[in-house]
């Protein structure tokens, strides 16, 4: 979320008028780079409160952003950052999604961890210059990862690193945690019918206006942006994925993503190319899509196996594709729709 990479995006409000039997649901558009991404919002309204509805989620995300980006120094995880050894206190939405992160951290034994901030800056993979850090350069970084000494005081509503130099970095939750809130405000208005999209993380609220279920590509992670290797349909569900191809760089014929593994300091280099998590929780899907990607094939199958209203696919690097019981018994509809990948039975 660096300011200085900030491209303005123009928001566009479009209305449109649906003709055909809903003459009265109105479309609303818009688009902005907030989050260090792409923010696409569509809502179906039946009324003209709509519009101010759009703006009202735009200006929801705009307020999170500023508490959350730790590159805005005024925000609260900058505020943490920067002040290492003293209880920060923080809004009921931060202690809120820090607290979740650590139970991520905790059903990974410490694969996912939001403490990973001064390893990300070091990689810059998001940055201007990224590159592959000195072996001296990550064994130091790691000492400052860890998330046990994030320290939680419910009590007080504090927030403490109790370790110099330990930075935490909210890029794999934030979105998810935001849409969720999002979500609810739509619920609370009685939109029917919504599509957000915050950078790649969905949520599709309702159905189409025609009643369907939204089908959603799932991005080929071989392809061109935009390529899909199959679909999903689905209602009142958010649709998440993390994978190689996301943000990158190359070095020597080398590829660097950017979800690293604190216990090596890398890239994590298993065999998965992408995970997509399915949920109606945002929150667990962003969470788990790194998560159970840190966790590789297995064991994130199975923890992904294990949890109620999770289900997965996920694609390995020799094209296969693994889907959770949810996806194989048809309550979640699935079609492959390119023939280079084969699904797992
Ligand atoms: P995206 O940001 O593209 O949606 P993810 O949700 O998978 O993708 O989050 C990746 C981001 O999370 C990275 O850019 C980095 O900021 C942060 N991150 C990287 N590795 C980890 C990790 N092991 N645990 C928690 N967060 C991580
Ligand atoms: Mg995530």
């Amino acid at each position: 979320m660096k300011t200085s990479k900030l491209v303005i995006f123009t928001l566009l409000p479009v209305f449109l008028i649906l003709s055909s039997c809903q003459a009265s649901v109105v479309e609303v558009k818009g688009s902005e780079f907030l989050l260090d991404t792409i923010v696409e919002l569509t809502l179906y309204g039946r009324n003209h409160d709509t519009q101010n509805m759009l703006d009202e989620i735009f200006g929801m995300i705009k307020d999170y952003e500023q508490k959350y980006s730790r590159y805005i120094p005024e925000s609260e995880i900058a505020a943490i950052n920067s002040n290492p050894h003293r209880e920060i206190v923080v809004s009921e939405d931060t202690m809120e999604m820090l607290e979740k992160s650590l139970h991520f951290s905790a059903i990974s034994d410490g694969l996912f961890d939001i403490s990973i901030g001064t390893l990300v800056d070091l990689w810059d993979i998001n940055g201007d210059n990224p590159h592959v850090p000195s072996a001296g350069d990550i064994a130091s970084a790691l000492e400052r990862v860890d998330y046990r000494k994030i320290i939680l005081n419910q009590a007080r509503n504090t927030i403490m690193l109790s370790d110099d130099g330990m930075k935490l970095d909210t890029g794999a939750v934030a979105k998810g945690f935001i849409t969720d809130k999002l979500v609810s405000y739509l619920q609370e208005k009685e939109v029917e019918s919504a599509l957000l999209n915050l950078g790649g993380n969905l949520y599709l609220l309702g159905s189409k206006t025609d009643g369907s279920a939204w089908k959603i590509g799932i991005r080929n992670p071989y392809g061109l942006q935009g390529e899909y290797l199959g679909t999903v349909s689905v209602r009142n569900m958010s649709v998440v994925t993390s994978g190689i191809y996301e943000r990158f760089f190359e070095e020597n014929q080398e590829i660097y993503h950017h979800i690293l593994n604190p216990k090596t300091g890398y890239p994590e280099n298993n065999q998965l190319a992408s995970v997509s998590i399915l949920s109606p929780s945002s929150l667990l899907a962003d969470g788990f899509s790194t998560t159970v990607f840190l966790l590789g094939l297995e064991a994130g199958m199975d923890l992904v196996e294990k949890t109620e209203h999770v289900e997965a696919i996920m694609i390995t690097r020799d094209k296969t594709v693994h889907i959770s019981q949810g996806i194989k018994n048809g309550d979640i509809p699935f079609q492959v729709t390119n023939n280079e990948f084969t699904v797992m039975e």
